[in-house]
């Protein structure tokens, strides 16, 4: 049996505990080194053989599944995030399939979930955005065209953009041509989660120099989007409050006391 892990965004005890089980369980652990923290793998059993997939490829990835089967071991497969996310778990299961080898999937914590955490944001703010863009520039993975960046900025809903701080100039020219105005804030993540975490609010227009001269160029997430200027940063010297008192939130519907629920009854009615 081979058991895809969600390894969650870096910090070791945002695994999940079937997560957890799993890794104390395994006889071999095949992980994904570029950036799942390798203090996970602490929680391997003796004699576990691990393997960091950095250095493989695919066909050596799935040869140590295959001969791992063989011999009866159960293997978990480890990758950041959540694995449905830029994981490159369908190559693999396709493989598995042909070869008849079962596999299950547990749910890991997206590193942009970890992101709106370190932030103190909400990606859906009523009257600001219900909609997050997850999506990438492109790079040697190939973005087809109809999901430009252009064409989602004219929605100017809350995007997140994975894989895409080395060409962060690139991008909010894309985001600026596509409908966002330049002055629209912008935040930049990076490892989030992880002990080094930094996380940096800014706007459109001045991503590439926030990233410059943060020496952000990878590991990072880039976020856009009017709720990004409801974040609970700290207020610093240069940015003020930023939160003029027109700049509060709208309420929610489901906790407005005039509103009802299958759980609770508007209150002007009791
Ligand atoms: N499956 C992963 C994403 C893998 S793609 C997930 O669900 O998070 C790798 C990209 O994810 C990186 O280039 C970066 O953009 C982002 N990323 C992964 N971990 C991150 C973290 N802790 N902080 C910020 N960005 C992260």
């Amino acid at each position: 049996m081979i058991h895809f892990v969600g390894a969650g965004p870096g910090a070791p005890d945002l695994i999940t505990v079937r997560g957890q089980k799993f890794l104390e369980e395994a006889d071999v652990i095949i992980y994904a080194g570029s950036l799942v923290n390798p203090e996970l793998l602490q929680a391997a059993g003796e004699g576990c053989r691990i393997y960091n997939s950095a250095y493989m490829t695919l066909e050596e990835v799935l040869r140590v599944m295959e001969n791992s089967e063989k011999e009866g071991l159960t293997t978990v497969r480890l990758h950041t995030g959540d694995p449905s996310i830029y994981g490159a778990v369908r190559e693999q299961m396709e493989e598995l399939e042909k070869r008849n080898i079962a596999y299950d999937v547990t749910p890991g914590v997206s590193s942009f979930c970890g992101a709106a955490a370190a932030l103190g944001m909400e990606y859906t703010l009523p009257g600001i955005s219900q909609s997050v863009i997850l999506t990438r520039m492109e790079g040697r993975t190939k973005v087809p065209e109809k999901e430009s960046i252009e064409s989602f900025a004219a929605h100017q809903a809350t995007m997140v953009l994975f894989l895409s701080s080395s060409m962060i100039g690139e991008l909010a020219e894309k985001l600026v041509e596509g409908g966002y105005a330049p002055q629209t804030p912008a935040a930049i993540v990076y490892k989030a989660t992880w002990p080094e975490e930094k996380a940096f609010i800014c706007t459109i227009d001045t991503l590439e120099k926030t990233a410059a001269d943060n020496g952000i160029d990878r590991t990072a997430l880039i976020i856009v989007g009017e709720a990004v200027r409801y974040n609970g940063a700290q207020p610093t010297a240069e940015s003020g409050d930023g939160r003029s008192p027109q700049s509060r939130v709208m309420r929610s519907c489901l906790y407005d006391a005039d509103f009802e629920t299958g759980y609770r009854s508007a209150k002007s009615k009791e």
